[in-house]
């Protein structure tokens, strides 16, 4: 599947309780494939993007009648690692709920909610789902990806100097 759109109506899929799941492909997530790097040398991938994200929304109304989405991603793309600058997996597994409502009286919500845990969304017939989910995906990247483990083989940069962006993590994990 590529370049779909799909949008819904998230009150009426919360209260019917509905599901679903698919794939996206990078080709739907344009302002995400520009953060990934793709090596140029793959020429199999013939300029199209490698990689696919798969979701999970799933509706439903709590006791209390408010409606919700619960969205699950997972993520099997490709980036690039900050230290030794090789090609390396980026799995993410992200899951989300939301609170579907007005946003404009999220002042009175933010009282029975966990701002932690749960985000507004503003209620709508036409909730872009694509849009949704490369932004959430966006903000879960790492800023600085860089091997869990030993990266192997290591390029030295000229100068041997520690790449700046794996400083910065450093900093930041502190
Ligand atoms: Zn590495």
């Amino acid at each position: 599947m590529t370049n779909q759109t799909f949008f819904i109506d998230n009150v009426s899929f919360a209260k019917k309780n509905e599901r679903l799941t698919g794939e996206l492909s990078l080709t739907d997530c344009p302002r995400l494939n520009e953060l990934l790097v793709h090596s140029a040398e793959n020429s199999h991938s013939n300029n199209r993007p490698a990689g696919t994200i798969s979701y999970q929304l799933q509706g439903k109304t709590d006791a209390a009648g408010q409606h919700l989405l619960d969205l699950s991603i997972t993520t099997n793309l490709t980036t690039t690692c900050q230290r030794c600058l090789n090609e390396m997996p980026l799995k993410l597994s992200l899951k989300f709920n939301y609170l579907i409502g007005d946003v404009s009286d999220v002042e009175i919500e933010a009282g029975d909610i966990d701002s932690d845990e749960v985000d507004m969304q503003q209620s709508s017939q036409a909730m872009d789902m694509i849009a949704l989910i490369e932004d959430e995906i966006i903000m879960a990247m790492p800023i600085a990806p860089i091997h869990n483990e030993d990266c192997g083989e290591i390029i030295t940069q000229s100068g041997d100097k520690p790449n700046p962006f794996a400083v910065l993590k450093g900093l930041i994990k502190s």
